[in-house]
């Protein structure tokens, strides 16, 4: 099956800027794919694009046959709970304790958990509580649920925000610089996560990253890309020879 499909895909941002540059591409299923590519060369800009988080100017760009480049309201709201996706800055509610921080992930995306006084683990039935313990029981930090989310380390931080968007049952995994604030240690886990849930789940997942060396051991797939452009799509032996 195609998860995604780019087609033409376009983005000018308002001050002249073009982050994407016609690009077209297509990630199946069963994909692992890591973008590179130095910084400002559009892979947050294309991510963001299938979260819509950024609307793009013009082109297609479909999840599973649905274009998402022109849907709002609830359709929106549909399209982005079934992109699970996670950031260089993790994003955790940091006075929330770490399986509060999971049940985010389970909450409507029109509901802000932080407008209610009364806690989060209390509006949840207790089916819910469990399976957002499960979520974190697969990033391995169950032990760590009743921690607040600012006590944690930047690599458990990033596994909560991984447990996060495990609990909206996602569909497509998206990682934008996951690891660039990260120790090499925590950089490692967190992408083993990330290969394990792929693995696990048969979804597909998409990182952006710029050191090539964790491209080079995780990515099966390589798309590559400068200035807006998508310069290079192969297997990292590919990368090699062009390297
Ligand atoms: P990357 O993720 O590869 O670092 P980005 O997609 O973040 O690249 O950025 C692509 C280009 O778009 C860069 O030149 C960046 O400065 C620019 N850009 C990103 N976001 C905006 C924005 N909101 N407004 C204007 N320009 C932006
Ligand atoms: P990221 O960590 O994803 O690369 P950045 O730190 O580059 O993000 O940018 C942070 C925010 O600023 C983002 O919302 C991005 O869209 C915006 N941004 C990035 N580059 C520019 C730019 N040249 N002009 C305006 N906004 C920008």
């Amino acid at each position: 099956r195609e998860a995604i499909r780019a087609t033409n895909l376009c983005k000018v941002y308002p001050n002249g800027t073009e982050a994407l540059k016609d690009v077209s591409l297509t990630v199946r299923d069963n994909e692992f794919v890591v973008v590179i590519g130095l910084s400002g060369a559009g892979k947050s800009t294309l991510l963001r694009s299938l979260n819509r988080l950024i609307r793009p100017t013009s082109g297609e760009l479909a999840l599973f046959g649905e274009d998402v480049t022109r849907v709002n309201g609830r359709r929106l709201k549909q399209v982005r709970r079934r992109v699970g996706m996670i950031f260089q800055q993790f994003n955790l509610v940091r006075r929330l304790s770490v399986l509060e921080n999971v049940l985010v992930g389970r909450l409507r995306f029109n509901a802000s958990p932080l407008r209610h006084g009364m806690s989060l683990l209390r509006r949840f039935p207790k089916a819910e509580r469990e399976f957002a313990f499960d979520c974190l029981k697969q990033v391995g930090i169950e032990d760590l649920a009743f921690r607040r989310a600012d006590a944690l380390s930047g690599g458990q931080q990033q596994r909560v925000a991984i447990a996060r968007a495990l609990a909206q049952e996602p569909e497509v995994f998206l990682a934008d610089e996951p690891i660039a604030s990260l120790d090499p240690r925590s950089s490692e886990l967190v992408m083993q996560t990330l290969k394990r849930i792929h693995e696990e789940r048969g979804i597909p997942v998409l990182v952006n990253l710029h050191h090539i060396d964790f491209a080079q051991r995780y990515g099966k797939r390589i798309l590559g890309m400068a200035k807006g452009e998508l310069i290079f799509d192969g297997g990292c032996r590919d990368l090699n020879e062009e390297a």
